[in-house]
This record gives C-alpha cells, sequence and structure tokens, in this order.
C-alpha cells in the first residue's frame, strides 16, 4: 500500500496545494486541489474517493474530477463518507444549482457516482488495505482515517482540534507514522478554538501524553505561516518532534 501526499497545505499558494493523498493509483484520501496535479489517464484510474469531511479545501476537485472522466470510464467512483458528510455533499454541491447530481447521470442505474455510507471504527477493505475512519472534532461532522497496509499504519487526523478519542487510535501498536494538523501559531489560539483546528501548544500536550516513538508530520499548515507553526511544536530542542509534510512525500504501508 502506497500513498502519495497531491497536497497538504492549509491554503493556496504557488505549488502548493489543499488536501488530498493518493493511495496507490486509485483512491483518493479527500479530493483537494492537489488533486489537480495529476493527468488525465491518472484522474480516470480513481475508483474510491474517501472524505473527512465537507469543508471545500478538502473536496474541490471531486466535481471536476467526475466531469473529467465521466466519458472514460465504465463504472461508477464510489465516493465513501458518514452520513452527515454524503448529506451535506449531496444538498449543497451535487444538487443540480453548484453541480449536476452524478448519481443520477447518464441514468439512475448506471450513474457516474455511487455513495458510500461509512461509520467510526468500521473498517473498509480494499484488496490488503484497509481504510477505518477514526474520532475527529472539527466544525463540521467530521473523520480521520486509519490506513493500515501489511507492514504498518498510517493514522491522518484529518481537520480536528484536541480530542482524545483520536488519540486513543494513535496509541494502537502498529501505527508509525501520524499524520496530524496543526493550521496557526499560538498567537491564534483563539481563532483555532474557534475553527476547532489545532495550535501548537495543544498538539504538544497530546503529543506527550502519547508516550510512544512514532514520527509525526504535521499537514494543513497556513500558507506563510509554515515555519512559525514547526518552531512552536519543535521548540528550541536539539532533536525536532515534528516535521512538515510535503507534496510528494511517500508512505509504504
Ligand atoms: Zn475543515
Ligand atoms: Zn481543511
Amino acid at each position: 500500500m502506497q500513498v502519495r501526499v497531491l497536497g497538504c497545505s492549509g491554503g493556496i499558494r504557488g505549488g502548493r496545494h489543499t488536501t488530498s493523498f493518493l493511495v496507490d493509483d486509485d483512491c483518493l484520501i479527500d479530493a483537494g486541489s492537489g488533486v489537480m496535479r495529476l493527468g488525465l489517464e491518472e484522474l480516470a484510474r480513481i475508483d474510491h474517493v474517501f472524505v473527512t469531511h465537507s469543508h471545500l479545501d478538502h473536496i474541490l476537485s471531486l466535481p471536476p474530477l467526475l466531469d473529467s472522466v465521466a466519458g472514460l470510464r465504465d463504472k461508477p467512483i464510489t465516493l465513501y463518507g458518514t452520513p452527515e458528510t454524503l448529506a451535506i455533499l449531496r444538498g449543497h454541491i451535487f444538487n443540480w444549482l453548484i453541480w449536476p447530481d452524478f448519481s443520477r447521470i447518464p441514468s439512475p442505474d448506471h450513474p457516474f457516482l455511487r455513495y458510500q455510507t461509512i461509520r467510526v471504527a468500521e473498517p473498509i477493505r480494499l484488496g490488503d488495505r484497509e481504510i477505518t475512519p477514526i474520532p475527529a472534532s472539527h466544525t463540521v461532522p467530521a473523520v480521520g482515517y486509519l490506513l493500515r497496509g501489511p507492514e504498518s499504519s498510517l493514522l491522518f487526523s484529518g481537520d480536528t482540534d484536541s480530542h482524545p478519542a483520536l488519540w486513543e487510535w494513535a496509541a494502537m501498536g502498529d501505527v508509525t507514522d501520524l499524520i496530524i494538523e496543526t493550521s496557526f501559531t499560538d498567537d491564534l489560539c483563539q481563532l483555532a478554538a474557534l475553527s476547532k483546528h489545532y495550535c501548537p501548544k495543544d498538539l504538544v500536550t497530546d503529543l506527550e501524553r502519547l508516550r510512544k516513538e512514532v514520527r509525526v508530520w504535521i499537514t494543513h499548515l497556513k500558507p506563510g505561516r509554515e515555519e512559525a507553526i514547526l518552531g512552536e511544536i519543535n521548540g528550541p530542542g536539539l532533536e525536532p518532534v515534528a516535521r512538515a509534510l510535503q507534496e510528494d512525500q511517500v508512505f509504504v504501508l
């Protein structure tokens, strides 16, 4: 199981894209602007899209993706989300006003898009790959994902603030890598609390509680604040606690 980072920024700027990970060549975790880096043949191979939540920076490539590959595929793309998230996307995006309802065209029996409900702690198995929604806490219903391959597991927080249930999953034995968001610097902790994102001091508190050797990769850094946020997480010590996740970084699980 290979996971490639297509986008991991908390905003847009030249060369940086919003959240999306490509799992092998057929599966996306979130569909932010990072998806737009793929060529048409790569886009057409995507069969599965798992979303963490409905916010635009995590789904904005999904409508044009469906439109671009519809004529190139003979089976639907499956969109996986919690019931709450799928209801938001159906009601506010694929509603014929913002974008067509691709689950009804070209016909309801053979649509371009299929919805699949997922629930926290219930794994979806795709061959020897296992993708499990895990708890997160955000301003809209949200999950993270535990990606488990034959060798190891990676935990992705999605967008969240401090949430003890998430860290119970991080403590599991085979988790070697954590991709966890930190969106703001500590001077903006109040804004982080209002928008339910991490700021460095809250993340450091949770990492200290974890008491486990694990690689920590920070995602969703706000453009222009990347180094300041990392500096606050790592402090003046010798060994960095956490590193910034990079576009095109690859994990083999
Ligand atoms: Zn969000
Ligand atoms: Zn976000």
